[in-house]
């Protein structure tokens, strides 16, 4: 099923985030994880792809194969272009073709200072248009409530977004934020500019202090002065910092619904705990 569908039915939409286990491990090592997050009845999982440089992220396509085959789950392939050839976007799009996976996230992917760029793609939007015109898929996007890091202004990031999703994109998925004001503020500014397309939250619930502190540093999002006191408190005691980031997380997703948010997108980091104990909470909600 095409994911812009999975929006028509008025319900909002619920989906999971993994990544393939590593290239040393057995894909089969996820097993576990799928099993546990797929009985909680996700709409779709989506599955990340490497930013590139060291050769195609074969795993990715994969991974969405066996969940599709083995779990009967809808999977959404990540497919960043920054560091590959059309001609080798296109070997991964016959694949995809050829396994009947129709949903991709097209995305950019970070710039990597040791990978010089190939240069056949600039943006997420030329991929995008690259697998337009290539037909046959459903195509997401990232989207940034703070903005993107490398944007010159907030309102270049939204002009940027509209080019992309004029592109091609039908669905957004917003990078993590801790505070629903930011998702509201860039919400309200992306339908003015005319984005119509659903977007969906992107959450990310919190067990480890020094892992998330690192994650925001790389994508810029900021930590709210309640957040952070929560980390503080509860840092040194791992299950109450667990008790504490689910709370969190569960307290922004249940406002979000609240207000008729489109669909939330939980970063599982692969913890299938993390996805049993949101969805508990929230099982009344969707
Ligand atoms: P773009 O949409 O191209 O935007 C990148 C920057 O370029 C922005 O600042 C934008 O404003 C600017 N820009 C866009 N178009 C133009 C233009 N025409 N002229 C000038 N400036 C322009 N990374 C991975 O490597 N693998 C993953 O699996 C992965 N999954 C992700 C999932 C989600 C939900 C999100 C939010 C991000 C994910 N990322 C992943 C990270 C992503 O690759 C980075 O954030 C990357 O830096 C930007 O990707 P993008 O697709 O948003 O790029």
């Amino acid at each position: 099923m095409r994911i812009e569908e999975m929006f028509k039915t008025g319900k909002p939409v619920l989906s999971f985030e993994i990544f393939p286990p590593k290239r040393n491990r057995e894909l089969e090592e996820i097993d576990d994880t799928l099993k546990v997050l797929c009985e909680l009845e996700p709409d779709f999982i989506s599955v990340t792809f490497g930013a590139g440089g060291s050769g195609i992220s074969s795993r990715t396509v994969e991974l969405a194969k066996k969940i599709r085959r083995d779990y009967h789950v809808e999977p959404l392939v990540h497919l960043t272009c920054l560091n590959y050839t059309k001609q080798e976007i296109c070997e991964i799009l016959n694949e995809l073709e050829a396994a009947g996976l129709e949903n991709i996230l097209a995305l950019r992917g970070d710039r990597n200072p040791d990978v010089e760029p190939k240069q056949d793609f600039q943006y997420a939007s030329d991929l995008v248009k690259f697998i337009r015109e290539y037909g046959g898929f459903h195509i997401s996007g990232a989207c940034y409530p703070e903005g993107h890091t490398e944007a010159k202004n907030r309102i270049q990031d939204i002009r940027n977004l509209k080019h992309k999703v004029d592109e091609g994109v039908t669905h957004l998925v917003s990078q993590l934020f801790f505070d629903n004001e930011f998702f509201y503020g860039f919400q309200e500014k992306a339908r003015i500019a005319g984005i119509d397309v659903p977007i969906e939250a992107g959450i990310m619930p919190v067990i480890n202090k020094a892992q998330i502190e690192r994650m925001v540093s790389l994508c810029g999002a900021s930590l709210p002065a309640k957040f952070q006191r929560i980390m503080s408190k509860y840092e040194n005691r791992k299950e109450a910092l667990f008790d504490a980031g689910m709370a969190y997380a569960v307290s922004q997703i249940v406002e979000l619904l609240a207000n008729d948010v489109d669909g939330i997108h939980i970063f599982t980091m692969n913890n299938p705990k993390v996805a049993k104990r949101i969805c508990t909470e929230i099982r009344n909600l969707i």
